[in-house]
């Protein structure tokens, strides 16, 4: 995708993100776009960031792992964000600086001792991802196993858990994915007030609800496809 595209769909996502934010009485400094860069090559993640993204999101780590080298001299944030496998957590804790899918205690303990080892000073921040929807077979802790989880991450030394994440389903009207928005942020609320863990990141919505995720909460957006396009299937 040509770079001044880029560059105007940002813009008007960045209007979306503000109209949104306005509705609610919030403030675009509290929501973070992360630009959803899979599948896109390491040249359309350097466009973006000279046109002004500086959160990138990431859903494999070997993909992650060949691209970096064409984007190793970019300030940015980068962010896994798809599904982790154990076996490929020692280097997801070195390649991110934040892991946005942790939904075990053993991939979280993985994480943990590998950003140990890795010698980056900062910690890893880690989200966890929560199953909202039952009927689904994605990702994500079970809502029922939300608490414990997030007590036990919190013990871990070099991981900073910093909020949820989730990926609702995908319903025609973006409208419809509203409960599940609300119900991830009532999630946040009562760990914050019952457990007194601070949350203040809540990662929700894509391209084609990120407004009422905003509404009801989101601080980071993670938007793919109206920023870059369509992407190829794989
Ligand atoms: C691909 C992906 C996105 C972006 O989806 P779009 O609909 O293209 O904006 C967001 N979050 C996760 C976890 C993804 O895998």
């Amino acid at each position: 995708m040509a770079q001044t595209s880029i560059r105007q769909n940002l813009l008007q996502i960045q209007e979306r993100i503000a109209n949104a934010a306005n509705r609610t009485g919030r403030r675009i400094e509290d929501i973070t776009l992360i630009g959803v860069s899979k599948t896109h090559p390491a040249i359309t993640i350097q466009e973006a960031f000279q046109a002004g993204v500086r959160h990138f999101g990431e859903n494999r780590v070997q993909e992650w792992e060949v691209k970096r080298v064409g984007t190793n001299n970019l300030a940015a944030t980068w962010h896994l964000i798809g599904h982790l496998q154990g076996n490929k957590a020692a280097k997801a804790a070195k390649l991110f600086h934040c892991v946005d899918s942790v939904d075990d205690f053993a991939l979280a303990q993985k994480l943990d001792r590998a950003r140990a080892e890795a010698s980056v000073p900062a910690k890893l921040r880690v989200l966890i991802e929560v199953r909202v929807a039952k009927e689904e077979t994605k990702s994500g802790v079970e809502i029922a196993a939300l608490p414990q989880l997030a007590e036990e991450i919190a013990t871990l030394p070099h991981l900073e858990l910093a909020g949820l994440m989730c990926i609702p389903p995908y319903l025609l009207e973006a409208e419809q994915v509203r409960p599940y928005f609300r119900r991830l942020r009532e999630l946040r609320e009562e760990l914050q007030t019952k457990r007194g863990l601070p949350l203040p990141v809540l990662s929700m919505g894509m391209s084609h609800d990120f407004e009422v995720a905003i509404e009801e909460g989101a601080t980071e957006v993670r938007v793919g496809t109206a920023l870059f396009g369509t992407r190829a299937m794989k």
